[in-house]
């Protein structure tokens, strides 16, 4: 049986963390994240009332801006400029997806890279290829730290990364790259997948297909990362690996309190970053 790699107690021991330095802080401001939500999608306003409560519970302030759905691209444009300007703001995070009217790569593009704490300024993505310092995205960043935290070396491993969204597979990918692990990406019109996770010692599955990975296609002692969100028939939240694969896997992230927590946690991390950056702590 697999080791549960569990996300929720370390993204309680990183907000612990994090809640101690911000109760350290000296400086008249406290850090403080703008989230900003356009249109009335359920799942989106789900993940913005828990950052917003992620925030409170370790002392750093938000502001959650919801805007119409019916936002013109100059008006989001408009917010995110008084939210560039405020100096009082460290993190800005606009909750995609964006109503399709919207221009989602002008607006990432309008956020300033120094307060980009979600990681997908064009600048901040290209630093990240770059092997230099910038905001991780934080689903990549909440995989790697919990891989770090069950102390799983990486090197010279034979890892697939399943997807290749510019949000997780593509940078997940980098960061995988950049621990010495030998990267396959798998995608939409890979072929063989079946024969490539059975050649894997680690898996990241973040496809957005409920259960696409069986049992059957894997090799003893894998190490299995799900970063899937699903919910069940009977309302239960379930990932993109079938969660009888613990019966072959070494170690296996659970889903929900797997990578979901660390997103959060991670996401508090980046606005730490950002107020030190911009208060040369
Ligand atoms: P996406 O839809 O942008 O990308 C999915 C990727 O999977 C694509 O690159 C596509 O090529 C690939 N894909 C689709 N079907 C495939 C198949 N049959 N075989 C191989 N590859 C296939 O999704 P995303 O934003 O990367 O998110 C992926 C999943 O992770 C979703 O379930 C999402 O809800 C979840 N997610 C979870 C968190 C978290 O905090 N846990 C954060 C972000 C996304």
């Amino acid at each position: 049986m697999a080791i549960i790699m569990d996300g929720k107690a370390l993204s309680s021991k990183v907000k612990e963390q994090i809640k101690q330095e911000v109760s350290e802080i000296t400086e008249k401001r406290k850090p403080k994240l703008a989230v900003v939500l356009v249109g009335n999608d359920p799942a989106s306003s789900t993940y913005v009332a828990s950052k917003v409560k992620a925030c409170e519970l370790v002392g750093i302030e938000s502001i959650a801006k919801r805007m119409d759905e019916s936002t013109t691209q100059e008006e989001l444009v408009e917010v995110i400029k008084q939210l560039n300007e405020d100096q009082n703001v460290d993190g800005i995070l606009v909750q995609l997806p964006l109503p399709k009217h919207l221009d989602e790569q002008e607006i990432m593009f309008m956020i300033d890279p120094n307060k980009d704490v979600d990681g997908f300024h064009p600048i901040n993505v290209g630093k990240l290829h770059l092997k230099q310092k910038t905001f991780v995205p934080a689903t990549p960043k909440g995989v790697m730290a919990l891989i770090k935290e069950y102390n799983i070396n990486l090197t010279g491993k034979k890892v697939l990364v399943i997807g290749r969204s510019h949000l997780v597979g593509r940078p997940v990918a980098q960061l995988l790259v950049d621990a010495n692990a030998t990267v396959t990406i798998a995608h939409s019109r890979t072929t063989n997948l079946e024969q490539l996770c059975y050649q894997s010692e680690v898996i990241v599955a973040a496809v957005g297909v409920m259960h696409l990975v069986q049992k059957e296609w894997l090799r003893q002692g894998v190490i299995l990362i799900d970063v899937g969100i699903h919910r069940t028939k009977e309302n239960k939240l379930t990932g993109d690996i079938s969660p009888d694969c613990t019966d072959v896997a070494s170690y296996m992230t659970p889903v929900p309190k797997g990578v979901g927590p660390m997103t959060i946690a991670m996401l508090l991390e980046n606005t730490m970053q950002a107020y030190k950056m911009r208060n040369a702590l």
